[in-house]
């Protein structure tokens, strides 16, 4: 395990925005009369790239015209964003080690940088790719883009689309069970390394470095 970058999601990864997002989400449906989920039920649901899910859930309804509604019901949600813990520990590692740390997330740009700036995490990535709707028509550029070596770089990230998009890369995938996915439903896409929280991660980091 010798990573010198490391690309992270932010939902389900570094954050916890499932409140809120289920929130904004039933308010979504709220508004095309479909009824709303509980927290177990959009979790099987949810899928990226998320254009799926609302076409699965909302067929026909063009995504643009929920996007109003959802950003104003995120923001609006009783529950917030929280930091998920060892999150910040872990960039605070890969800061002393000198790994690169990089974002490549699905959230809107707009979102992202109110979280990421309130949450003073912004200034750990040397570069952000948020708004990505689908990750793995991205990964090759980013690769090439900032000259990281496949064989050491890796993708953390809570999702099937995570893994699949390390794959895509030909870069590690390393799975944490904090987020959205299912664990059974990560544990199928055989990821490389897969941890129930990014505190194990730094551990093992930490003994290869
Ligand atoms: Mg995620």
């Amino acid at each position: 395990m010798n990573y010198q970058a490391l690309l992270f999601d932010w939902s389900g990864t570094l954050v916890d925005d499932l409140p809120p997002t289920l929130h904004a989400t039933n308010e979504v449906l709220r508004e095309h009369g479909v009824e709303a989920m509980d927290r177990e039920t959009f979790r099987h649901r949810f899928r990226l790239p998320y254009p799926e899910f609302y076409e699965d859930v909302l067929p026909g309804v063009a995504i643009e015209s929920l996007e109003g509604t959802f950003r104003s019901a995120f923001n609006e949600s009783p529950k917030g964003v929280t930091v998920l813990p060892h999150a910040r520990e872990m960039l605070e590692f890969c800061c002393q080690a000198g790994i690169r740390c990089f974002v490549l997330s699905s959230m809107d740009t707009g979102l992202f940088m109110e979280q990421a700036h309130a949450f003073d995490l912004h200034r750990y990535f040397e570069a952000i790719y948020s708004g990505i709707i689908d990750k793995r028509e991205h990964i090759g550029s980013i690769l090439t883009d900032h000259q990281l070596n496949p064989a050491t770089t890796g993708f953390v990230g809570d999702m099937v689309h995570d893994i699949e998009t390390a794959k895509h890369g030909g870069i590690d995938s390393i799975a944490v069970a904090t987020g959205y996915d299912p664990l059974e439903r990560i544990t199928a896409m055989s990821p490389t390394h897969l941890y129930d929280d990014l505190s194990h991660f730094r551990t093992d980091l930490e003994k290869a470095h």
